[in-house]
């Protein structure tokens, strides 16, 4: 199914207008970003160099090593080494991009300063449920990532000979780790256009998947070789599989942020397992990542239950238990949904 460019003129000419107009524009993103969240701040922010405009780029904490070799990534403010700075340029922007999340609050840090900015905010996101604090909005859930969608941006403002090589990785990569390297939520043609567009801007496709993928510590394969030997439950009744992680089995592996990174898919690519939970102990709570396949929404189990959220077959919500009572609360919630994932399992063999 092809979908079109919903950028449409109306909206690509109130946003050309507003970056014409402004002095200092500000690229936000999300707490714990991901290929996806840092992705779409550099190709967006590379654009608007390319355009003359006084740009920068501002995260919450820490970038994951596997992304700090994208042009401009050293250049990308992170508010907790800096906040005072980050505050000030919170203040000063006239234009502020929010990237790849859907409400002020998934910053953490800086959510109430985003709220008191005078400046004409942004939204550019493919979560469920954009908060209404936005002056222009461009969501949908339907693409692959936010990537896309600001390639449908910079697309619908100039036109796709102002891509050049750096924009292109950027979102590139944006596309690539929010879809499992094209294993998900790419079940669009448009997607492929896009990227068919990108490889002719020059990019090294092989390259890039080395320079994300390829990099994991001998630490972080050992954590992942320990979780799926020692922690992993499968509860075949429930089509469920979990992993769990003690604040010291991480320790155990000197754990460093990014290392449980898609560990939770492991758990959902057993036979017949269509939902997969993964739990993190950390300081005073336990964040606990959902995958499912199919018609099973963990971003409504994840709201329902803990006010989490994210999307159909992906999202996340924090618990104030201990890990053992997030563990046998969730192991009992399973038991409402016994059947509708049995059911999805009959529907899922082909
Ligand atoms: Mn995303």
């Amino acid at each position: 199914m092809q979908l079109p460019n919903q950028f449409d003129e109306t909206k690509a000419s109130v946003l050309a207008e507003k970056i014409k107009r402004s002095q200092s524009i500000l690229i936000t993103s999300h707490y714990n970003p991901d290929g996806d969240a840092v992705g779409s701040c550099l190709a967006l922010y590379h654009y608007l160099k390319t355009a003359g405009k006084k740009t920068k780029v501002l995260i919450p904490n820490v970038i994951p090593d596997f992304l700090l070799w994208l042009e401009g990534a050293d250049k990308i403010i992170i508010y907790e080494d800096h906040p005072g700075k980050a505050d000030k340029l919170i203040e000063s922007a006239d234009l502020i991009f929010s990237v790849d999340y859907n409400d002020f609050k998934r910053t953490k840090l800086f959510e109430d300063q985003l709220h008191n900015s005078k400046a004409f905010k942004v939204l550019i996101d493919h979560h469920l449920s954009p908060s209404n604090s936005f002056d222009l909005i461009h969501s949908r859930i339907e693409v692959s990532s936010t990537a896309e969608l600001v390639y449908e941006l910079i697309v619908a403002l100039e036109n796709e000979d102002i891509i050049n090589k750096n924009i292109a990785e950027s979102l590139y990569v944006g596309i690539m780790t929010d879809t499992g390297s094209f294993s998900f939520s790419c079940n669009y043609s448009a997607t492929f256009s896009i990227i068919a567009g990108l490889i002719k801007k020059g990019i090294n496709v092989e390259k890039i998947h080395q320079l994300v993928y390829d990099t994991y510590s001998e630490n972080r394969l050992r954590l992942l070789g320990f979780c799926l030997s020692e922690k992993l439950v499968v509860l075949k009744d429930f089509a469920t599989a979990y992993i769990s992680l003690a604040k010291h089995e991480l320790d155990q592996f000197q754990f460093q942020p990014g290392d449980t990174e898609g560990i939770v898919n492991y758990a959902l690519s057993i036979e017949n397992i269509v939902f997969a939970a993964l739990f993190i102990e950390k300081e005073d709570i336990v964040r606990i990542s959902f995958r499912s396949k199919g018609e099973f929404s963990v971003n409504e189990f994840a709201r329902t239950h803990y006010e989490g959220g994210g999307h159909k077959n992906a999202a996340g919500a924090d618990s104030e238990r201990s890990l053992d009572e997030t563990i046998t609360d969730f192991v009992e919630l399973l038991q409402d949904y016994k059947e509708e994932l049995q059911n999805l399992v009959a529907e899922h063999k082909l």
